[in-house]
């Protein structure tokens, strides 16, 4: 069922990497709150109808596109279809990401060019297409200029790994970092045209991407050290705080990292006087 007078009524919203993990939480979480949620998915069909499926049986509304974030014309396409489909766009939730882990000295340039092109030319690519559409709504007055409120949002997936470095993944970790940088850069950009662009960063997280760790009870109970709150997080802990980003209830929220990592960058191995 979806909510009375609900958060994101007639509200567009596309969600890179909505076949799996995260990226479904927030799908479903946000078409719960009364959104049309677009359901991207790179090749996993499956994971991206079944994503859908829950949305439309409980009385949500959405699309599902197929699209490769790190493909220019794939990424068009997909705002094509999405403004064809809906007339609009309001809030980019730009999830989709990757890991090809191996030790530096290993590392070949085809792990690290696919991680640097999903996750970081991804977010070039689907943020320019976002942001083009948000200014276009404004010079074709679709969207209201002169209210208070932004005219789009945008919502970045980044990695406690943006701050954390983290040796056996330097393609990660770099494209993480670089995901700050350019959050705060297209940030600082597109205020003026009153755009909202922030990233969230969540620390350990129970989904498909780390679950060789939370899948063996000892590789979990050592994560555990590095986790003040002691639990795994959930994909829905970070969609209900990308909800809150993308709601006119964060309007003043500019160029921002939120932390959703049960403490995991409180430096917790100086919890007892290091
Ligand atoms: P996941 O593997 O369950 O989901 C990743 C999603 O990205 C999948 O739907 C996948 O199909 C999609 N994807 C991959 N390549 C794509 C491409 N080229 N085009 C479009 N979609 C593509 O993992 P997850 O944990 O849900 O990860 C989602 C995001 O959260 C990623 O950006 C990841 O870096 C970030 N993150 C996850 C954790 C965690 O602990 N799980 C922690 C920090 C950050």
């Amino acid at each position: 069922m979806t909510l009375q007078n609900p958060l994101f009524q007639d509200k567009v919203i596309i969600v890179t990497g909505a076949s799996s993990g995260i990226g479904r939480a927030c799908a479903i979480h946000l078409a719960h709150q009364g959104a049309k949620v677009v359901v991207n998915y790179a090749s996993d069909e499956e994971g991206g109808q079944s994503a859908l499926d829950e949305i439309l049986s409980n009385g949500g509304a959405g699309i599902l596109i197929k699209a490769d974030v790190s493909k220019e014309h794939d990424v068009n396409a997909m705002f094509e279809e999405t403004i064809q489909t809906y007339g609009r766009l309001d809030v980019l939730v730009s999830n989709a990401g990757l890991q090809k882990d191996a030790p530096f000295l290993e590392m070949s340039l085809e792990q690290w060019q696919k991680v640097i092109d999903v996750n970081l030319t991804g977010q070039f690519l689907c943020c320019r297409a976002a942001a083009r559409q948000f200014v276009q709504q404004v010079e074709n007055g679709s969207t209201n200029a002169h209210s208070e409120l932004s005219v789009g949002k945008i919502i970045l997936m980044s990695s406690v790994h943006d701050i954390i470095p983290w040796a056996g993944h330097v393609n990660y970790a770099a494209s993480k970092g670089g995901i700050m940088m350019f959050m705060k850069s297209i940030s600082q950009e597109l205020a003026p045209y009153k755009i909202r662009v922030n990233s969230v960063s969540p620390g350990a997280i129970k989904t498909p991407i780390n679950q060789e760790v939370w899948s063996d009870p000892d590789k979990y109970k050592s994560l555990m050290n590095l986790i003040p709150y002691k639990r795994i997080g959930t994909p829905q802990d970070v969609a209900k705080a990308v909800a809150w980003l993308a709601s006119d209830d964060s309007d003043y929220v500019n160029g921002e990292t939120l932390y959703i990592d049960g403490g995991m960058t409180l430096y917790p191995e100086f919890a007892d006087n290091g």
